[in-house]
C-alpha cells in the first residue's frame, strides 16, 4: 500500500476553519446547524486534506473535522446513553468533566462516520486513516448506571466499535486507529481486559489497525500532570509487552519533547511505529532538523520501514497557523531522513 519509507500522518485532529466552530479549544460548539452544518463540515473536511497534501503529509486523516470531540461524538451515537443527565467524573484521574450516562443497553442503531469516511476516499488517492475511540478511553470519558462493571461496558463498546470499523473498512479505510490515552492510566485495566476489548473492536478486520497512547492533548490538566511524572516517563513499559502479543498493527506514540525512554520501544519490535515527532502542546514550529534528529533517535530501536513519522496527539487545541508549519515540518524532517538512507 505505502511504497516510499518513511510514510508521514497526523495523529487525527487538526484545528477547525473559524466559521465551523470557535478555534482552539476542546467541544467547541457548531457555528451553523441543519443542512448548512453538514455541508460546512465537508467543506472543512476538504480544506483539511488540502492543507495535509499541500504539505506532503502521505497518509490522509479526516482532521476530525466533523466530530466536536474524539470520544464524545462517537458515543452521542449509541443508544442507552443520557446526554441530559449528565454527571460529573474526573477523567484519567485527572480532570473533572460533566460527562453523559449509562443508563440502558449499549447499541450502534446506526453508522457513524461511515458517510463521512466514503467522502474523504472520493476526494483522494492516498492511504486514509480514521480514527475511533478506544473501549477504555469510552468507559473514562462517562458516568456507568447500567452495567455497574468497567470490564462490561468496555466490551460493549468494543462490539459497536467493531461494527463501525468493519463498515469504515468497507468504505476503503486503508488505517482504523483507536485512541487510548487512558492506556497510560490504568495498566491493571489494560492487562486485564483493556487489551482484550481492543482486540475485540479489530475483530475480522484486513485492514491495518493503530493504537494511539500518548500524554494527552496539550491542555493545562495534562501538562500539569506531565510535570508530576519525573524525568523519565515508563508508562509504555507497562503496556507494551500486552501489545507486542496482540494483534494491532501500528502503535503510535509521544516521543518528541516528552520524557519517554525511547528504547523501550524495542519492547514492541517487529511491529510499525507511528513515531509523534512534533510537539503538540507547544505553538513552537519544529525545525525540519528537529524532526529529523527524533526520527533519527528513534530509528535505533525501529527498523526504517516500520517507522511512520507523526505527531505526538492531535492539534486540534492550535491555531490553523501553527499546525500547518507543524505538517510541513515533519515531512521536510522526514524528507532529510529519507535522502540519508537513499543511495
Ligand atoms: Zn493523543
Amino acid at each position: 500500500m505505502i511504497k516510499n519509507i518513511l510514510p508521514t500522518s497526523t495523529v487525527g485532529s487538526l484545528p477547525k476553519p473559524e466559521w465551523l466552530a470557535p478555534s482552539q479549544k476542546l467541544w467547541s460548539p457548531w457555528k451553523l446547524e441543519g443542512d448548512a452544518l453538514l455541508e460546512a463540515k465537508q467543506d472543512a473536511l476538504r480544506i483539511s486534506l488540502h492543507e495535509q497534501q499541500l504539505s506532503g503529509i502521505d497518509i490522509i486523516s479526516d482532521g476530525e473535522q466533523t466530530r466536536q470531540h474524539f470520544v464524545t461524538t462517537f458515543i452521542e451515537n449509541l443508544s442507552g446513553v443520557d446526554f441530559k443527565n449528565r454527571k460529573t467524573v474526573k477523567i484519567r484521574n485527572r480532570y473533572d468533566a460533566s460527562v453523559p450516562v449509562v443508563v440502558d443497553e449499549i447499541k450502534r442503531q446506526k453508522p457513524v462516520f461511515v458517510k463521512d469516511a466514503k467522502f474523504l476516499r472520493k476526494q483522494t488517492n492516498k492511504p486514509i486513516k480514521w480514527a475511533l475511540p478506544g473501549p477504555m478511553t469510552m468507559v473514562d470519558t462517562l458516568y456507568d448506571n447500567h452495567y455497574k462493571s468497567k470490564e462490561k461496558l468496555a466490551w460493549e463498546f468494543a462490539k459497536a466499535l467493531n461494527e463501525e470499523a468493519r463498515e469504515l473498512q468497507d468504505a476503503g479505510v486503508n488505517i482504523i486507529q483507536f485512541d487510548e490515552p487512558a492506556f497510560n492510566v490504568f495498566f491493571d485495566s489494560v492487562n486485564d481486559w483493556g487489551m482484550a476489548a481492543l482486540e475485540k473492536a479489530i475483530e475480522g478486520l484486513h485492514c491495518e489497525t493503530a493504537i494511539h497512547i500518548c500524554y494527552g492533548y496539550g491542555i493545562k490538566a495534562n501538562n500539569d500532570w506531565k510535570k508530576t511524572l519525573g524525568s523519565e516517563w515508563r508508562q509504555y513499559e507497562k503496556i507494551f509487552p500486552k501489545i507486542q502479543n496482540s494483534n494491532i498493527d501500528i502503535v503510535s506514540l509521544e516521543c518528541h519533547n516528552s520524557n519517554v525512554p525511547l528504547n523501550l520501544m524495542e519492547l514492541i519490535r517487529g511491529k510499525k511505529v507511528m513515531v509523534g515527532a512534533i510537539d503538540v502542546a507547544k505553538n513552537t514550529i519544529e525545525t525540519p532538523e528537529e524532526v529529523a534528529a527524533t526520527l533519527r533517535k528513534a530509528l535505533k530501536f525501529v527498523d526504517i520501514d516500520n517507522l511512520y513519522p507523526s505527531t505526538n496527539c492531535g492539534m486540534a487545541p492550535l491555531s490553523r497557523h501553527v499546525a500547518q508549519g507543524k505538517l510541513s515540518a515533519l515531512s521536510a524532517g522526514a524528507e532529510i531522513i529519507r535522502k540519508e538512507f537513499a543511495i
